[in-house]
């Protein structure tokens, strides 16, 4: 934990802190966050969370969402003048001001000391302080290890652990991906000895779909979801028309690729999402295949080795020529994924 003393440091005394995390946050983004900032309100600190664009209804349940700030463009002067007066910023769950847009660049030019809490691979060298583990399965995992090793484990009440429970529940998977250690059902097991109520948990995040959500899902299955046996590669394309049509809100894409990875033989999937300004794709893998090194590669991303994300300003047909292009220089690669 590189800067846990320094960060404590700063932490004695009343400051005025601004937390944000990524574009569209996630369970971890916005647990990790709102856990964070729980714990510092309760040794006083002034906090606010400002996320740069908005998320899921399923998280709108969170302690402490209603107070979010979510950044656009009629709440930019106010934005301005959080992150003006911010003397410490926490930029949790991300690795790169980049990937954050306008927020981004006003926290660039910030005042205040900028602290990074992160497991996402290389991060971009913009923090003062950072406590950046990239073994960890969430961000709410180093959240936990801040408090726990600033000695305060005892100030984690019921709000907070629902908080870094969600976090962690999403980011491994429910306790099933390759990240999940005995640390992290150790962080499981000290959260539930406050009894909080994991099932409910899981049910606020997973059994909370919309109608449209599922109809959207129904179709993708049917219609859109190719499978290309050749490359054991699967992948889903969502043109504009369509997210309208379903009345796709934010979120409502997510998990959709996973679909396509749980296809029988499949060991790569994409999605290709035209959201206007550009196309996003997501890439999931399994094994050594690394979907990381194929999106920096070629889609101007990044991520892990197994879930990663790129964009294209191309049109999403000729961002699906330009994939199925790419993905045969990888045949030999993707034969011996198993
Ligand atoms: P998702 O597909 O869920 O949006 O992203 C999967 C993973 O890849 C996440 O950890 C995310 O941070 C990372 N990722 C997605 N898009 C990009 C990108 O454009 N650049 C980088 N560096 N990472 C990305
Ligand atoms: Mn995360």
């Amino acid at each position: 934990m590189q800067d846990l003393d320094a960060i404590g440091e700063l932490l004695q005394h009343p400051q005025t802190i601004l937390i944000t995390t990524h574009q569209n946050p996630d369970a971890d983004a916005m647990g990790s966050s709102l856990g964070l900032a729980a714990y510092l309100k309760k040794r006083g600190h002034r906090v606010t969370v400002v996320t740069p664009t908005d998320y899921p209804q399923s998280l709108h349940w969170l302690a402490g969402n209603s107070d979010v700030v979510v950044f656009e463009e009629r709440v930019r002067t106010a934005v301005t003048q959080l992150v003006d007066e911010a003397d410490l910023l926490f930029c949790l769950d991300f690795s790169s001001l980049d990937r954050i847009r306008e927020l981004g660049a006003l926290i660039r030019q910030a005042r205040g000391r900028k602290i990074l809490i992160d497991h996402h691979l290389e991060p971009e060298s913009f923090a003062d302080l950072s406590l950046w583990d990239p073994t960890a399965a969430a961000t709410a995992q180093l959240i936990f290890r801040l408090i726990v090793g600033l000695g305060h484990k005892d100030m984690i009440d019921v709000p907070m652990a629902e908080c870094l429970y969600a976090g962690l529940m999403t980011d491994t998977g429910s306790f099933r991906h390759g990240s999940t250690t005995g640390d992290v059902h150790r962080m499981a097991a000290d959260l539930l000895d406050l009894h909080i109520d994991v099932s409910s948990i899981h049910r606020r995040i997973y059994d909370n779909t919309s109608l449209d959500k599922l109809r959207m899902l129904g179709y993708v299955l049917n219609e859109k979801l190719v499978v290309v046996p050749e490359y054991k590669f699967a992948y889903i394309t969502l043109s504009a028309e369509e997210l309208k049509r379903f009345r796709s809100k934010t979120g409502d894409t997510e998990g959709l690729v996973n679909y396509a990875l749980s296809v029988e033989g499949v060991v790569m999937a994409a999605i290709l999402i035209d959201r206007g300004e550009e196309i996003r794709i997501s890439f999931r893998s399994v094994g050594e295949f690394s979907v990381r090194e194929l999106a920096s590669a070629h889609f101007n991303g990044g991520g892990h080795r197994n879930a990663a994300g790129g964009r294209s300003r191309l049109s999403l047909a000729e961002t699906e020529d330009w994939l199925l292009s790419v993905v045969p220089r990888y045949q030999q690669q993707l034969a011996e994924t198993v």
